[in-house]
């Protein structure tokens, strides 16, 4: 029997018009597809009643589907001829484990080809009006997951380094970094990252609700709390955050232009730095 493909494909950040144009006709072409918890319902509608959806995010009971049951079940159903898409929010291959799953396909014999994303990690800011590079502002973007404790011995992150590259100029972007915003802001504090520093949160970027908050490395934390964000948010630190006071005014939200006709991106409840 033929073994069939696997597409690792990127969802984008939620909004299905930023999905290309090959991961939307995967969609309607695919068997299967096997999508994570973050992609989008409106992403998640568009495949035909005859493609089977699986829901890898979450199982029955609430719990993970674990990575080693994925990997099964991608090598399952393309072993039987399936040609299958696993969607992935974003890129697949940034902190989305597209490249352990490469892995264990080509261990495995099976064909799989990669259909990159819209990262949030760089469209989340941009949608925003904070773009990640500049050429008054940013010359190096440095993306990072901040679900790590940077307390921890063995961290893999090096916040001295992080903090060096945003003092230099650099713009830092976090991902996964809700949860631990007060002990990542407090690591970029002691490795000598001025508190005047602008950082802007994108919450949900591309969908209907897209919401910002900004301030700075000493009032961001007190800022996302008051206004409750929530993940997924992208956290963005450096000069660049500086660029949307100057263009929000002007700056429609993809989600919001569409269903009611151009409403402004910023909330005019929050305040802005
Ligand atoms: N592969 C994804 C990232 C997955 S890690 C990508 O390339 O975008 C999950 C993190 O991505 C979330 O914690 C959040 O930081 C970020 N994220 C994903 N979608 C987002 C969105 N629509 N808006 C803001 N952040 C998002």
């Amino acid at each position: 029997m033929r073994t069939g493909t696997v597409y690792l494909v990127g969802a984008g950040p939620g909004d299905p018009d930023l999905l290309t144009v090959k991961a939307r006709r995967l969609l309607d072409e695919a068997d299967v597809v096997l999508y994570d918890a973050l992609v989008s319902e409106a992403v998640r509608d568009l495949p035909p009643e005859s493609v089977d959806c699986i829901d890898v995010g979450k199982r029955s009971g609430g719990e993970r589907t674990t990575q080693a049951e994925i990997n099964d079940l991608l090598i399952r159903r393309a072993t039987a001829g399936d040609d299958v898409v696993r969607l992935k929010s974003g890129d697949p291959c940034v902190f989305g484990r597209g490249g352990e799953e490469a892995e264990e396909l080509a261990a495995a014999g099976v064909p799989f080809e990669i259909v990159p994303g819209v990262t949030s990690a760089i469209a989340g800011p941009g949608l925003a009006g904070v773009p990640p590079t500049h050429r008054d502002h940013a010359s190096s973007l440095t993306v990072v997951t901040g679900h790590e404790d940077p307390t921890k011995e063995d961290s893999a992150l090096d916040w001295d380094a992080l903090g060096r590259s945003v003092t230099a100029g650099g713009t830092l972007v976090i991902l996964m970094g809700v949860g631990r915003l007060p002990d990542n802001v407090d690591a970029l504090r002691a490795a000598g990252v001025g508190p005047d520093t602008p950082v802007a949160m994108v919450e949900r970027a591309s969908r209907e609700d897209e919401f910002t908050v900004t301030g700075t490395l000493e009032t961001i934390t007190e800022r996302a709390r008051e206004v409750g964000i929530d993940p997924p948010a992208v956290t963005v630190v450096g000069d660049v955050v500086s660029v949307r006071d100057r263009v929000s005014e002007y700056l429609r939200a993809a989600g919001t232009a569409r269903s009611t006709g151009g409403a402004m991106a910023d909330d005019p409840a929050v305040p802005t730095e």
